[in-house]
Parts: structure tokens; sequence; C-alpha cells
């Protein structure tokens, strides 16, 4: 899906800010400046990114919410930037945006998530890993908690432009963000893209950030996580080899290994993870949508 930088209104309701200020009958006698909410998103689909800049003069969003649930909000270039997670198993049907001004004004947004048709695929056993599919499952468990800690993080904004694609070549995808992978009596959510690439591929920050992890993990393998800021984490799994340090900052486009097939990996590729406020969302289309 192209993302270009239309402010539509994901579902069409009149975009029409109705201020909660405690004192209304004052301030309307003023003609404050409402706040325009630009979706970057034409639709939104369940693995999206809800991205959306807000610009007006002199008041700016302080906090952004979807059901109740945090957002990031965030100077970016000449606007604040709204940024949320929709992540593949959310809810379909309207939720509800709520952003607060640094006025005091407050604006509800109704933001529709669609459905995205996930496909579904045999993974068979994990053979190469000597477990039965119920300790793989268990052992994702393990790592992802271990993970959880760590993209719970809310630092400051490390970039100032773009997110760029993980390899020079990213154009071979082997499986999709989302996808459903039957193994034994199990399900497990495929929550990254995997990219086809030869073993010894380099692998490039896809921006700004600093490592927050860098080790070797039974089924993520060799992997590398950054942190870019404001809740964004890009992690880099089954990597041959790291070239990257914790606590060292990266440029985009910096070196962080290169391609291989560590822990849970059938062949070489890279298996490339977003996730915002710890939810994951599609890295490409998140790729895609972030200017
Ligand atoms: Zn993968």
């Amino acid at each position: 899906m192209s993302a270009q930088t239309v402010p539509i209104i994901p579902i069409p309701s009149a975009p029409q800010a109705s201020s909660t200020a405690s004192s209304s009958v004052e301030e309307a006698t003023s003609t404050p400046t409402v706040p325009e909410i630009g979706f970057l998103n034409p639709l939104i689909f369940q693995g999206d990114t809800l991205v959306a800049d807000v610009s007006s003069t002199g008041v700016f969003p302080v906090n952004a919410s979807l059901d109740g649930r945090s957002l990031s909000v965030f100077k970016y270039q000449d606007s604040y930037r709204i940024v949320g997670a929709i992540g593949a198993t959310e809810k379909i049907g309207p939720h509800s945006l709520a952003v607060s001004f640094s006025d005091g004004s407050s604006v509800n947004e109704q933001v529709y998530v669609r459905a995205t048709k996930f496909s579904l695929v045999d993974l068979g056993v994990p053979e190469k890993l000597g477990q039965t599919a119920d300790e793989l499952v268990q052992n994702l468990a393990v790592e992802q908690s271990a993970l959880d800690s760590i993209v719970a993080l809310k630092t400051n904004l490390a970039f100032s432009s773009g997110f760029r694609l993980p390899l020079a070549d990213a154009s071979h995808i082997a499986a999709p963000f989302g996808e459903i992978r039957k193994t034994g009596d199990q399900e497990i959510r495929h929550l990254g893209i995997d990219f086809s690439a030869s073993k010894g591929t380099e692998v490039y920050a896809i921006n700004n950030g600093t490592v927050r992890e860098a080790e070797d993990d039974p089924i993520y393998g060799n992997m590398v996580a950054i942190d870019h800021g404001a809740g964004i984490f890009s992690l880099y799994m089954h990597l041959d080899q790291i070239k990257a340090k914790v606590g060292q900052t990266v440029k985009a486009g910096q070196i962080l290994g290169t391609v291989g097939d560590t822990g849970y990996a059938t062949g070489p590729h890279l298996h490339l993870s977003i996730k915002i406020g710890a939810i994951s969302v599609d890295p490409v289309k998140f790729i895609d949508i972030f200017r």
C-alpha cells in the first residue's frame, strides 16, 4: 500500500473537534485554534501503525490514547506526531482516539480498525532445536518476557527523519507479518517479517538509536534490539555475526551484524520486528508510512 501524506480521517465521521475544556462558555467567545489531526493512514488495518501529525499554532498535543492505551506523542520535524501500534489481534471496528492539548482542551476521534487476512501455515515440529511444540511455545514465552522489560522503555526520540529498510535488497519476503503458524497443537503468531538473504549479508539499523540488547537467544538466535526513542524498537534476529554492543548509539544505516540462521531458523534470513509500546506492528508497513 502506498503511504501518501494525505490528512484523511480513517472513518467518514465529521472531523469536528469537541472541546472538553472545563469552562466552555467564556472560551466560546475567543476563537481558539482547533488543532488539526492529520492521519497518514488512509485506512487502518490490524498490524498497522497509526501515524498522525498535529499542526496548530501555539497549542500542541501532550497526550494521546487509544481506548485508554497510551500512545507515543513527540515533536517530529515541523509538527507533533502521534504514533500507536494497532496489534495483529486488535479488535475489528471503531476505537476511540483521545488527544489532549497543552491548553487543556481535548479532542476525540473515532479510528476504525479493519481486518487483515493473516495466512495460516503448518510449521511442523521444531526439529532443529530438539524441542517439542509445547517446549518451543514455552521457551518462546520466556524469551518474549525477557524482551518485554526492554521494549517497555520510553526514552527520548533518537531520530529526526524517516526509517529505512534493514537490507540493501529487502524485496524478498519469505514470511509476512502476522502469519499464524501451527506447530503440534500450538499456534505461534509471526510478529515480524522474514526477509530472504544469503548468509553474511549486511544488516543495517533502520534508524538512529541505542542498542539495548545484543546477545544469543535459543530461539531468536543472535539478536540485536535498537531503542529509537518514544517507545519504538526494532529487533533483528537469527544473525550470523553481531556487530553491535549494548549501550552503543547507532546511526541509520550502520551495520549491526550479518544475516544468518542462528536460533530457530531453517535457513539464512533476517527476521525484523518493530515494537511500539511493546506491541508488534508490520515492519514494512511501518517503514513505508513513517516518513
Ligand atoms: Zn521470522
